[in-house]
């Protein structure tokens, strides 16, 4: 996939002076459901009015979608209210029948993004349209998996096309639902500036009460627009109750992020300095996390010592350390001074773990 300007030419013709904002239920529920929440988001910075028809549910029993019923909903939506209408699409027949009902937006979802032969099957029906699509990331931190996915759908002369950034998958329960691995996000950005990337903050936290710091975020780091899933009635809803906002709230959260604007060069000089700054924060945070798994690791190995009465402080192991490490570092640029003091720290901090073990 060549990086080409016109990558970007759906989002710019919007003309949009605010992140694009893609909004509505997780899940159309009912006709009434739907219409209701249009029309609260109808005078809001709303671009396109989202709901799930087709719901991809990790286990069976729940509630799958209305189905192709819901699509006659959406075009009530866009003539009554019009703004433009988007929904997942899974399999050529979704295609099929979303572009007979002439939604705006098709979106590929994450538990598609992972299988190439699904994403196949949507690129070759979708062949040639002017459509906008976005491809979620897949579930798994897979970067060329997810641009595959992308390079499927520039093959099939898809032109308005972007991503959609929703958080991975863990086994480890963490404080996210899917936890954004920024990074990956960063790298993609870099290797296609210009193609869209829109933030899916409802399902990176899973819990309304941390959209708007996700959100921030992922326009600190230069995303072009949000997903927020929003319910008039949140508590209630059939799938993702959690992590819903209403209308209101969703105002508010637009109305309280900070947006930065390219405008002159002072605002220019601004938006590079915070787009820095977020990616130092994604790292400091990685580091603190990585420094917290090192002293788990640390606790255990004062069980073993523990359990075999040795002491904490093994000098000739601590000094290969230090010998690997300050070469190490200066493969990647950082002193010996630096690598010396900063091992000393970490290894202080390991020690006063183990101590503590062993006088239990
Ligand atoms: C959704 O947008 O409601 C959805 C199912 O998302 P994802 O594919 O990111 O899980
Ligand atoms: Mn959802």
């Amino acid at each position: 996939m060549e990086n080409k300007k016109e990558l970007r030419t759906w989002l710019d013709d919007l003309k949009l002076n605010h992140p694009l904002v893609v909004a509505g239920p997780c899940s159309a529920e009912t006709e009434e459901q739907v219409l209701k929440i249009a029309h609260e988001l109808k005078d809001t910075d709303v671009s396109y009015f989202r709901a799930g028809i087709w719901k991809p549910r990790t286990r069976p029993g729940m509630f799958e979608g209305v189905g192709a019923l819901g699509l006659k909903w959406l075009q009530r939506v866009k003539a009554e209210t019009g703004m433009k209408i988007a929904t997942e699409v899974a399999n050529a027949a979704h295609v099929k029948l979303a572009l007979e009902h002439d939604v705006d937006l098709l979106w590929i979802g994450a538990r598609s993004t992972v299988s190439p032969f699904i994403v196949q099957e949507i690129a070759d029906a979708l062949e040639g349209t002017d459509k906008i699509v976005l491809v979620k990331n897949p579930v798994n931190p897979d970067l060329a998996l997810w641009l595959g996915a992308v390079e499927r759908l520039a093959s099939a002369n898809i032109k308005n096309l972007g991503v959609i950034h929703r958080g991975f998958s863990t086994y480890e329960k963490t404080k996210y639902r899917n936890t954004p691995e920024w990074q990956l996000a960063i790298e993609l950005q870099s290797k296609f500036p210009d193609l869209p990337i829109i933030n899916d903050p409802s399902h990176i936290t899973g819990k309304r009460d941390m959209i708007f710091d996700v959100s921030q975020t992922a326009l600190d780091l230069n995303f072009d627009g949000l997903m927020i899933e929003t319910h008039y009635d949140p508590e209630n809803a059939w799938s993702d109750a959690a992590q819903q906002v209403t209308p209101e709230t969703l105002v508010q959260i637009m109305k309280d992020l900070k947006i930065r604007k390219e405008s002159d060069s002072e605002a220019d000089y601004n938006d590079a300095l915070n787009n820095l700054r977020a990616k130092i924060d994604v790292i400091d945070n990685q580091i603190i996390e990585l420094l917290g798994k090192r002293m788990v690791v640390a606790d255990s190995i004062g069980t073993l010592k523990r359990q075999k009465n040795v002491s904490v402080l093994q000098s000739k192991r601590w000094n290969e350390i230090l010998g690997k490490m300050v070469l190490e570092g200066q493969d990647h640029g950082l002193s010996e001074e630096f690598i010396l003091k900063m091992f000393k720290a970490i290894h202080q901090e390991s020690i006063n773990h183990q101590e503590k073990i062993l006088k239990k």
